[in-house]
């Protein structure tokens, strides 16, 4: 069977790939389990740079198809902040509860309509020839006025989905993956695969 590694060490990130890829003639593994160790600097300046950062230059060690995400909350009354910085957003180790805080206060006083949001992911597949795609998928939500759910993580309970009446902090992982910015994007590379 052929190799495919997805460039994550994120545990949660590897169950969702297994279950979205699983029916694809590919031997799926993590980095770990493709004895992969090493650190690369995203220091892209969109969500598609940085995937194709992580999946090319593993690739080139690999030797293997590999993916990588890229994956953020865009806030437009902020800008579009947290954007390529949400991990890194006001310290890589403050906990969500004060960024998400951070948020909700930011936009205090706006309206709904003003409270627009969405989550992107750009996934990035490189080939053993050199060559890469991209796909990109996104969930459009408003920010919360308060923390909500306990389900997800990082900026879910704050992401309220109008369609849903629920934050994505209050939607059960299914639910989540089917109408998630990682499980559409993931579904798109799926094609090209
Ligand atoms: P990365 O793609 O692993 O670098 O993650 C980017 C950051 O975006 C995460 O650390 C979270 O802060 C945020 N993020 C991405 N996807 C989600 C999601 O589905 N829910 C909540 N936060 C997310």
């Amino acid at each position: 069977m052929k190799k495919l590694i997805f460039a994550t060490g994120n545990e949660g990130k590897m169950k969702e790939i297994r279950m979205i890829l699983g029916d694809l003639d590919y031997e799926i593994l993590s980095m770990k389990e493709a004895g992969i160790d090493v650190d690369i600097v995203e220091d892209g300046k969109t969500f598609e740079e940085n995937a194709i950062i992580k999946a090319t230059e593993i690739s080139k060690i690999a030797g293997c198809i590999v993916l990588a995400d890229d994956s953020g909350l865009e806030v437009d009354a902020m800008d579009k902040m947290p954007g390529i910085y949400s991990a890194r957003y006001l310290g890589e180790d403050t906990p969500y509860s004060i960024k998400n805080q951070t948020i909700i206060d930011n936009l205090a006083g706006l309206p709904d309509e003003k409270r627009t949001a969405r989550f992107v992911c750009a996934i990035a597949a490189a080939f053993p020839d050199g060559s890469v795609v991209t796909k990109r998928g996104t969930i459009e939500g408003i920010i919360g006025y308060e923390e909500r759910g306990e389900n997800g993580f990082g900026y879910d309970p704050i992401f309220f989905v109008p369609e849903y009446g629920k934050t994505t902090a209050e939607l059960s992982p299914e639910e989540k993956n089917a109408i998630s910015h990682r499980g559409k994007a993931l579904e798109m590379i799926k094609e090209v695969l």
